[in-house]
């Protein structure tokens, strides 16, 4: 029997405002433990929490961005579960009525276009961070930072719309890239700031109903999500082959060992008991002020895509690629402002650059190669101060030291080769060695004159301008 996996994302994205969701504290990253706590988010008796304005006008512009219905009314309600980081017992969240549904967001996988849906949108305030004494004096104590508690997250619920880790990828990265942006997260799942649980269930194929489903928590790369997912899938697979039961549970990753464990059984929302939080007013939110927000929207990856194609007229493939995250599409455009053929910076981007970040798994914004040395090294190829072989060279020192492709060209003594003199004593080595070729050539086979242009320009370490040696060796030989 073939089998079908069924997935479903919920994301957890931190809003990039200056203070948290219901008080005056500095949302700041990194600061001293506890310093930036007070009343209203620790929850001490009588304080009262009052709704951050930016922080309602971050989760509307997703909720655009991403072809979802805001609603006119949402309440936040109180989430009730006990645990060390949440000091006041209960989470302010929303539940009966969100801040935004019905959306969609389209991915492209394999060449294929696909629309995955969205729930629900809705805003939360984030828990505190438990830390583990980890020296001997402290191994017996846990100890609880409070910087954190606050920091408004919105939460994206997708459909059960997603039919593989690949999917699931995409499905994350376009995410990712739209809050990105919109410029209210910055996406950093190793930071946290974009978190992920994936719900997996598997079923016969061709079967209507979805099998049981379960939670996977703990993956802090794109990588792990897909990790995991194929390996839940499997051990789904496997227990539904044995006619063994699928247990609801939330499962933890392993990324040491690749694998997912059981962690806890899975909670129901009655579990939580729901309730309208009676200390905030229901959210009303204006129709003028969404559109407002709507017309206030930037340039989104699908608008930017279309962009690209149709200004710098390169292929739709180079366009999703370079649109994929806004770094990205910024380093094309930077370059293509320095170095106007926007084909050939692409090229290079898409070759060289991509392949050497995804060695080191880095984005372009950590890429030591800047978008002005790379115009800069193109620059020297068009005016043929170097070779084009050289300058795969060239950009691999750029990447390795970060230095000026002017300074590793005149140091290694790159510069390509322009004077006849020097180009026509190669050619008169090469040939004193291959005389049987020579001859060869002059008897009509003429397949050997590109060995030949090879050894010259071995012997001149590639450096030879390709041109001159063609038009050099092809008279040496005739004559
Ligand atoms: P909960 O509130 O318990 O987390 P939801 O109904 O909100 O449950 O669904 C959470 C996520 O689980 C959604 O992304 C949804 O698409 C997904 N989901 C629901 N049922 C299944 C299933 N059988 N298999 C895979 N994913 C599912
Ligand atoms: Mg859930
Ligand atoms: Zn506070």
């Amino acid at each position: 029997m073939e089998y079908e996996p069924v997935i479903g994302l919920e994301v957890h994205a931190q809003l990039l405002t200056r203070s948290k969701i219901f008080c005056g504290c500095s949302t700041t990253f990194g600061e001293g433990p506890n310093t930036q706590a007070c009343p209203v988010c620790t929850g001490q008796p009588g304080s009262l929490p009052v709704i951050n304005r930016k922080a309602v006008e971050f989760a509307i512009r997703l909720g655009l961005a991403t072809n979802c219905h805001i609603a006119p009314y949402s309440v936040f309600a109180r989430k009730n579960y006990f645990y060390p980081d949440l000091p006041k017992g209960y989470q302010i969240s929303m539940y009966e009525y969100p801040l935004a549904e019905h959306g969609f967001i389209e991915i492209t996988v394999q060449g294929e276009k696909k629309r995955i849906s969205l729930i629900r949108i809705h805003m939360e305030e984030d828990a505190g961070k438990l830390k583990h004494g980890e020296t001997p004096e402290t191994a017996r104590f846990s100890y609880v930072d409070f910087n954190r508690t606050g920091v408004p997250l919105v939460e994206i619920v997708s459909g059960p719309d997603i039919r593989s880790p690949q999917e699931a990828g995409e499905y994350l990265r376009r995410l990712r890239a739209i809050l990105q942006y919109l410029e209210i997260c910055t996406g950093d799942m190793e930071k946290g700031t974009f978190r992920c649980d994936a719900n997996v269930s598997v079923r016969p194929k061709g079967q209507k109903e979805f099998g049981t489903r379960t939670e996977l928590k703990n993956m802090n790369s794109f990588r792990h999500v897909e990790k995991a997912l194929e390996y839940e899938i499997q051990r789904q697979m496997e227990l539904l082959k044995e006619g063994e039961p699928i247990i609801q549970e939330t499962r933890l990753f392993d990324a040491d060992q690749g694998v997912t464990l059981s962690m806890r059984g899975k909670e129901e929302a009655h579990d939580y008991r729901y309730f309208p939080d009676p200390d905030l007013v229901p959210l009303r939110i204006d129709e003028r002020w969404i559109e407002e927000i709507r017309q206030s929207l930037p340039e989104l990856p699908d608008q930017k895509k279309e962009r690209f194609i149709r200004d710098y007229k390169i292929p739709e493939y180079d366009a999703e690629i370079l649109t994929s995250t806004k770094a990205m599409a910024n380093y094309f455009e930077e370059c293509v402002r320095l170095f106007p053929q926007p084909k050939t910076v692409s090229n290079w981007m898409m070759g060289e650059l991509l392949r050497e970040l995804k060695r080191d798994d880095r984005e372009v914004d950590q890429c030591p190669v800047t978008s002005k040395h790379l115009a800069e090294m193109l620059h020297m190829v068009k005016d043929g101060t170097i070779s084009g072989k050289i300058a795969k060279e060239v950009f691999e020192t750029m990447y390795r030291t970060g230095a000026q492709p002017a300074k590793i060209v005149y140091e290694r003594g790159w510069i390509q080769i322009h004077d006849s003199g020097e180009i026509e004593s190669a050619i008169e080595k090469v040939l004193q060695a291959n005389l049987k070729l020579v001859e060869d050539y002059r008897n009509g086979k003429e397949k050997v004159f590109d060995f030949l242009v090879g050894e010259v320009m071995k012997a001149t370490k590639g450096k030879a301008n390709p041109k001159m040696v063609n038009e050099l060796l092809r008279k040496k030989l005739k004559g």
